[in-house]
């Protein structure tokens, strides 16, 4: 097991991540920026470095600075939480060439699944359902034009080196696709710096649907059951459920079968989540990020294991704690990501809170690296806390997360709350009947 692990990240996540280690008995490092100093994690960490000025590529992306800081201290670990370098193959391979641990999957497997053409072909390889679409990226308009006519409109257009929503354009007609074609691939290479773009077909109405996976390197693969992520607005996840009121236990057991299959047969190492879009059935993967995600709590509170714990002894060699079959689901759980942002026109909003009140009782979590007095530095993501909610099942999680919310205060700051007591007393979201267009609709409707 590890002496010493070096937290590479900030706010909520670098929290969750220190809490694991204090429980294994782990010394913490953190790094952080001179904007925060006086941030939670920083306070309750062993050790602290700072690593440079607010901007994070000048400290939480700058990896000449975190490998200095895990020379001076002596940690023989990383742990990158999500964002930053979590999915940098060279962060992992300069760890690895400095005998550190990276805790998460190899360079290669990253590199593979960061490449959405090389990750989708990947996925098919391995038995993973993909979207009808082209194999690679597409040369030119003629050949877009074939694809497009065998597999039917709608089409979308994405970038191969694609993130966060950018770089897609969807054609509904032949006679939408040039411009859908030209549009994606310059957006693409502005962003990018990458141009090759593939195309697959539309889905209309689907949920996004995720498969937390975990492999142990040593070609053993397991399956934690999925999240519902289909609550979206511009792609940002809003709302996370566990397990997805659309899947049935058989449904379930056959697309978590299928992805821990593939887990063990790529040799994979660490927590890893499959994406898929899912419609009329059928799932359709779109992605895999290695690493941890925001929502994993909501997994942890289903199954009672704790995913960062599973994440240090994996990385240590320590193996798994659980086999597919210790892995049972009780209950049901909901996330809400509470953002320091405006609840209507979403635009963030930093600042000092005043107050801050977190709910408690049976069932409640708060994840958050906040507190009464703390500044809100303006150059970080605008997530300050997620609350999770786990209930016996979906009525009793509602009626618990509703209690939650009214109990929860933050003053001083605007913030996402208001939105999830809406949303909390919807009929469309009390039966589960949502896609991954409902919230932007919902949100369109109230201007
Ligand atoms: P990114 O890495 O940019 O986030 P993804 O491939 O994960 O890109 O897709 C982001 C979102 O775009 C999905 O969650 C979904 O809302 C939408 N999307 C992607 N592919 C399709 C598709 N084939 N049909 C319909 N919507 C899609």
């Amino acid at each position: 097991m590890f002496q010493k692990i070096l937290i590479a990240n900030r706010g909520e996540i670098a929290l969750r991540v220190l809490r694991a280690c204090k429980e294994l008995g782990i010394q913490t490092v953190v790094v952080h920026s001179t904007a925060d100093s006086d941030a939670m994690h920083v306070r309750l960490a062993d050790e602290s470095v700072c690593i440079g000025p607010p901007p994070s590529r000048e400290s939480y992306l700058n990896i000449h600075q975190i490998v200095a800081a895990c020379e001076i201290t002596g940690a023989d670990a990383v742990h990158p939480g999500y964002g930053f370098l979590s999915e940098n193959a060279k962060f992992a391979d300069i760890l690895a060439a400095h005998n550190i641990t990276f805790i998460g999957p190899s360079g290669d497997h990253i590199r593979i699944m960061g490449d959405k053409i090389e990750a989708k072909r990947t996925a098919k390889r391995l038995g993973i359902p993909v979207v009808p679409g082209s194999d690679g990226a597409i040369s030119d308009e003629k050949q877009a034009k074939r694809i497009a006519a065998e597999i039917g409109y709608p089409v979308i257009i994405k970038a191969s080196a694609g993130g966060g929503g950018r770089g897609m354009k969807v054609a509904r007609t032949e006679a939408d696709l040039e411009v859908a074609l030209h549009t994606a691939k310059s957006e693409a290479g502005a962003a990018f710096g990458d141009d090759a773009v593939y195309i697959e077909k539309f889905l209309e109405k689907p949920r996004h649907i995720e498969v937390q996976v975990f492999g142990d390197g040593a070609g053993h693969g397991v399956h934690f059951g999925e999240r519902d992520c289909s609550l979206q607005r511009r792609h940002q996840k809003v709302w996370e459920e566990a397990n997805s009121p659309a899947l049935n236990t058989e449904e379930r057991s056959r697309i978590g079968g299928i992805c821990a299959r593939a887990i063990a047969d790529l040799g994979y190492s660490g927590a890893g989540t499959i994406e898929f879009l899912y419609e009329n059935g059928e799932f359709y993967f779109i992605e895999m990020n290695t690493r941890l995600q925001v929502e994993h709590p909501v997994t942890e509170a289903i199954t009672g294991i704790d995913l960062v714990h599973e994440q240090i002894r994996v990385a240590s060699a320590a193996g798994l704690s659980v086999r597919q079959e210790d892995i049972k689901f009780t209950g049901h759980a909901i996330e809400c990501r509470i953002n320091a942002e405006d609840p209507r026109t979403f635009t963030p909003s930093p600042g000092t809170i005043t107050h801050f009140h977190t709910p408690g009782g049976l069932g409640i979590r708060v994840d958050s690296g906040v507190y009464s007095g703390y500044r809100i530095p303006p150059y970080y993501d605008s997530l300050i806390g997620k609350l999770i909610v786990h209930g016996r099942n979906r009525v009793e999680c509602m009626m618990r997360l509703r209690r939650a919310l009214d109990e929860f205060v933050v003053d001083g700051i605007k913030t996402t709350l208001p939105l999830f007591r809406d949303l909390v007393g919807n009929a469309d979201i009390a039966n589960g009947d949502y896609d991954i267009h409902w919230l932007e609709k919902f949100l369109a409707k109230g201007d």
